[in-house]
């Protein structure tokens, strides 16, 4: 590519497109970082250089890119068709992917309810749990949910109106409908003012004195389980998610465990329900499901959920629900490859070493002045940045410290995001020990050089 089409791309990122999360009047004034390519867990941007991908493209790649068998899946495909609608009518990898993931999936989920992406995956989870009450014949008392504090399920409305960060969600205070909102244990920084392991999960007994008072009108409980992403990697106490399980099967609520983000190995097993054994109601699964390769969602449902909308034509129990591109066969091709090499390269097994070696390596983090807290759960790693220490008094917002360390990490070649002061790494399963201890290294030197080195 000359330098011509080069500048004139430049031009035209930052005049055409706006981008998700991003201030564009901050955006405009810098030279935009275009990818032109990529191998493994490496992206290489159009002038050559050379990025580690340290959030796998947003959390969603599993086995690096241009992973010969998931190219050579969706090549496949290709020659047979790209897409055709799930609307009344099949095709052949959707069914392929439905019979391995009721197969992967915690026991009791037996049915596939396919979309684009994790939001879709949330608002499906959020219509279906509303209209199997009302189809129960509970006369609809059951119309509203149970979510958390700092919850994180998506963009659109419906998951909008679960989720609880402010600085995303408070703007749309007057479109959302209203929940109940119970605090997730952020030990950290707990809710309650209490400390773990003295506590005894404090914070699950919140949780049942709002289930034991508004049960007869909640229809679900819907919960990030192990770890709330988005809020800045919080990993809940051993015992948390059995303990919510218990208490949703106790009340009569459905579960609903959004595993967008912690699907397929990210956090060290299959699910993160696996880690606690436990079979949610619902379960909503997006971004690793591909690979990282294409958009797809699918949201898994009991037999006796999917029950409830069987009936007559005229009765209406129909889930009137479905998204142009369904259940597209290039993602679901995709989506099989990518199961494929997760058993076939026995990728959990081999994850676990990785995971304990950035475990080990994190340790030295805590020799940073302003490092306040890790937190790691498989893959996933938050390393939250405070001015002090011992008052863990916070950044404040202007500050922009985590956007000015990932800044610093990308001039040293990973690309990462923050999440406010949490710095984030997810690292693609398949990341080698040696660009691991690259991106812990260049992190560990931005961290340091823009909070101690000014
Ligand atoms: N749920 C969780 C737990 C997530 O982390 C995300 C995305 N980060 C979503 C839902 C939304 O997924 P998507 O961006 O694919 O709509």
């Amino acid at each position: 590519m000359d330098s011509i089409r080069k500048k004139e791309l430049e031009d035209l990122d930052r005049s055409l497109i706006w981008h998700p999360f991003t201030q564009m009047k901050d955006y405009v004034e810098e030279v935009p970082l275009i990818v032109e390519k990529g191998r493994g867990c490496c992206l290489v941007d159009i002038y050559g250089k050379r990025y580690l991908d340290g959030v796998s493209s947003l959390w969603v790649n599993l086995h690096g890119h241009r992973k010969k068998e998931i190219d050579d899946a969706i090549r496949n495909q290709l020659n047979q068709v790209a897409h055709s609608t799930l609307l009344g009518i099949s095709n052949v990898p959707a069914i392929e992917l439905a019979k391995e993931l009721v197969e992967i999936t915690p026991a009791g989920l037996k049915r596939v309810f396919y979309s684009d992406s994790g939001s879709t995956a949330v608002e499906i989870a959020v219509k279906i749990a509303f209209q199997f009450w009302k189809q129960k014949g509970n006369g609809g008392k059951k119309h509203t949910f149970l979510s958390f504090i700092n919850a994180y399920h998506g963009d659109t409305i419906g998951s909008v109106s679960l989720g609880g960060i402010d600085l995303f969600h408070e703007m749309y205070g007057s479109l959302l409908f209203q929940v109940h909102r119970a605090p997730y244990p952020y030990c950290y920084r707990c809710p309650l003012e209490r400390s773990a392991p003295a506590c005894g999960m404090e914070c699950l007994n919140r949780v049942e004195e709002i289930l034991s008072i508004h049960h007869h009108e909640i229809a679900a409980l819907v919960i990030e389980p192990m770890i709330q992403g988005a809020a800045g990697m919080i990993v809940s106490p051993k015992g948390y998610m059995r303990g919510i399980r218990e208490l949703t099967k106790k009340y009569g609520v459905l579960l609903i465990a959004d595993e967008v983000a912690t699907g397929f190995g990210r956090t060290g097993r299959m699910f993160a329900c696996d880690h606690e054994v436990i079979s949610p109601d619902i379960l909503c699964l997006a971004k690793g499901i591909t690979g990282g390769y294409l958009p797809l969602a699918a949201t898994l449902t009991t037999e006796e959920i999917f029950n409830a909308f069987l009936g007559e034509y005229k009765d209406k129990k129909t889930f009137f629900h479905g998204h142009s591109y369904t259940g597209n066969p290039l993602a679901c091709a995709a989506a099989v490859a990518n199961l494929k090499v997760m058993k076939e390269e026995k990728v959990l097994e081999k994850v676990q070493g990785k995971i304990h070696f950035i475990s080990e390596t994190l340790k030295k983090y805590d020799k940073l002045e302003h490092v306040g807290d890790i937190r790691q759960l498989g893959m996933m790693v938050g390393i939250e940045l405070v001015v002090d220490k011992a008052t863990k008094e916070d950044y404040p917002f202007e500050d922009k410290i985590g956007v000015k360390v990932i800044e610093e990490a990308r001039r040293n070649g990973l690309i990462i995001r923050p999440l406010g002061n949490v710095v984030v790494l997810m690292p693609p399963l398949s990341m080698t020990r040696d660009e691991l201890h690259e991106i812990l290294s260049i992190t560990y030197d931005s961290i340091k050089k823009v909070t101690e080195d000014g």
